[in-house]
C-alpha cells in the first residue's frame, strides 16, 4: 500500500511518464474542481509532446483532495473556517467536511472556502452499529462517511432526523460512560464535558477523555482510551446507533456516495464489507497518511468497491495526528470516485430543484440555499425577469456541467413557470 501512495501521478514538476489515461483524468477531475479553468502556466506550456493540446495544458498539476475532516461541530477542535484556512495553507483544493452525525458546519464551510477558492464537498460521519443478528446489546461500532453533491442530500428530512436521534442518543451514551467511570472511581463532572464539547455539540467520547485528561485521571486522550473508553474498555457505553446497512441504504436514498471508514479499526472487516457491500455501500477508506495497514486494498477488490481515503484530521495537534490533506490520492482514484459520484449527485440535485419548483416554499428554498449557497444574493434583486430568477439560481448551484447533467431545460422549465408569478415574494425570503 506504502508503494501505491508513493506513485501521485502528476505531482511531480519534473514531467515524468504521464500516461494519456492519468492525463485526462487530471483534465476531468480538474475540470470539477475548478469550474473555471486556471490559466495554463509557463512550466506547463512545454509539457509533453505527444500529447494532445487539452491533455498537455493540465499536465504537471495537482488537485489535491481531503476526504475525511472534523470540525467543531463534532469532536475537531477548529471551527469550519478554521478548517478551510489549514486545508488551503496545506494544498487542499476539494475538502470533504464530514463531522460525526451532523451536517451543521457545512454552511460555514462553504462560505469560507468560496473566499478561498476550494471546492466543499458536503458530508457526515454516521456513528452506526454491525449486528448480523440484531442482538439488543451486541454489535459492532460502525462508521459511514457519506459524500453529497453541491445542493446536499435529496429527501434531507429523512436523514436529518436519523442524525437527530443518534445525536440524542449521545448525550445519553456520555451519561452512561461517565457513571461507569464514577464506579471506576474516575469522577468526571457532566458539566466538564459539555463545556469541552461546545455549546449544541453533542458529546463523545473524545470530549469524555479530555475531561480525564484536564481532570489528571489520565496522562492523555489514548491513554483514556485505552485504560476506559476503548470500545472493549470498562466505561464504554453504546448511544443509540442505527443498523450500518440501513444507514448505507439511506445514504443511497437521499443522492449521497457512502464509504466505510476507518475498516483497519473493526474486528471483523470482512464479515461487515460483505454485508454493507449487500446494502448499496460505494466505497471503503483503504488509503491513510502513514499507508501501513495491509489487506484492505485486497478487501476493497474482493468486494468491488471504490478505494478512497482522508486524513481523519480532528485538529487536536500531537505527533499522532496526520495534518489535513496529507492523504494524497491517486488523480486516477480521485477521477473513479468523481466518475462515480456525479451521476448520483446530479440525480439528487434534479431531485432538489424539481421539489423546489413543485412546491416553492421557503422551507424548500432553505433546503438549496444551506449548502448550495447563493454566493452573491444582494445580486437577485438586481435580476427583473422570471428567466433571469431562474438563471440566476440555476448558475449559482451548478456549474455548466452539473447543469447539463441536471437535464436543465425541465428544471428551468418549472422554475420560470414559478418564478413569473412568484418572482417579488422570492426576494422577501432571501432577505
Ligand atoms: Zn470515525
Ligand atoms: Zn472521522
Amino acid at each position: 500500500m506504502g508503494s501505491k501512495k508513493k506513485s501521485k501521478p502528476g505531482r511531480s514538476k519534473k514531467k515524468p511518464k504521464t500516461s494519456a489515461d492519468q492525463a485526462l483524468a487530471l483534465d476531468y477531475v480538474r475540470a470539477w474542481a475548478h469550474p473555471t479553468p486556471p490559466e495554463p502556466s509557463a512550466a506547463d506550456a512545454d509539457a509533453d509532446d505527444f500529447l494532445p493540446v487539452q491533455v498537455a495544458r493540465v499536465g504537471g498539476g495537482d488537485v489535491l483532495f481531503e476526504l475525511h475532516s472534523h470540525s467543531n461541530h463534532s469532536d475537531g477542535f477548529l471551527s469550519p473556517s478554521a478548517l478551510v484556512e489549514r486545508a488551503h495553507r496545506n494544498g487542499v483544493k476539494v475538502l470533504a467536511l464530514t463531522d460525526h452525525d451532523t451536517m451543521a458546519g457545512i454552511p460555514e464551510a462553504v462560505s469560507a472556502a468560496s473566499k478561498v477558492g476550494i471546492r466543499i464537498i458536503p458530508g457526515v460521519e454516521i456513528s452506526a452499529l454491525y449486528n448480523p443478528r440484531e442482538v439488543a446489546g451486541a454489535g459492532e461500532p460502525v462508521h459511514i462517511l457519506a459524500y453529497y453533491g453541491t445542493c446536499g442530500p435529496s429527501e434531507s428530512d429523512e436523514l436529518y432526523s436519523m442524525l437527530l436521534n443518534i445525536r440524542d442518543g449521545r448525550y445519553l451514551r456520555a451519561k452512561n460512560m461517565l457513571a461507569k467511570l464514577n464506579k471506576l472511581k474516575v469522577l468526571i463532572k457532566w458539566e466538564h464535558v459539555t463545556k469541552i464539547a461546545g455549546e449544541g455539540v453533542a458529546p463523545g467520547r473524545l470530549h469524555v477523555a479530555r475531561a480525564m485528561v484536564e481532570a489528571g485521571y489520565v496522562e492523555n486522550v489514548r491513554q483514556a482510551f485505552n485504560k476506559y473508553l476503548g470500545d472493549d474498555g470498562p466505561a464504554y457505553a453504546r448511544g443509540s446507533e442505527p443498523f450500518a446497512e440501513a444507514v448505507v441504504q439511506l445514504i443511497s436514498r437521499t443522492g449521497g456516495i457512502s464509504a466505510l471508514a476507518h475498516p483497519w479499526s473493526l474486528k471483523n472487516p470482512d464479515a461487515i464489507i460483505r454485508s454493507l457491500k449487500g446494502a448499496g455501500l460505494n466505497a471503503m477508506e483503504v488509503y491513510r497518511s502513514d499507508g501501513k495497514v495491509d489487506g484492505f486494498s485486497e478487501l476493497a477488490d474482493k468486494y468491488g468497491l471504490l478505494k478512497v481515503g482522508g486524513s481523519d484530521f480532528h485538529g487536536r495537534g500531537g505527533k499522532d495526528e496526520s495534518d489535513i490533506g496529507t492523504v494524497k490520492l491517486a488523480i486516477t482514484t480521485l477521477c473513479g470516485f468523481l466518475k462515480m459520484a456525479r451521476p448520483i449527485w446530479s440525480a439528487a440535485m434534479k431531485n432538489i430543484l424539481l421539489k423546489f419548483a413543485e412546491e416553492p416554499s421557503s422551507a424548500n428554498l432553505g433546503n438549496i440555499l444551506k449548502f448550495g449557497g447563493l454566493t452573491n444574493a444582494e445580486d437577485f434583486s438586481s435580476t427583473n425577469t422570471g428567466t433571469d430568477v431562474v438563471d440566476f439560481c440555476l448558475s449559482s448551484w451548478l456549474s455548466n456541467d452539473d447543469m447539463e447533467d441536471v437535464e436543465r431545460d425541465e428544471v428551468r422549465l418549472k422554475l420560470a413557470h414559478y418564478a413569473a408569478e412568484q418572482r417579488h415574494q422570492l426576494h422577501s425570503h432571501l432577505e
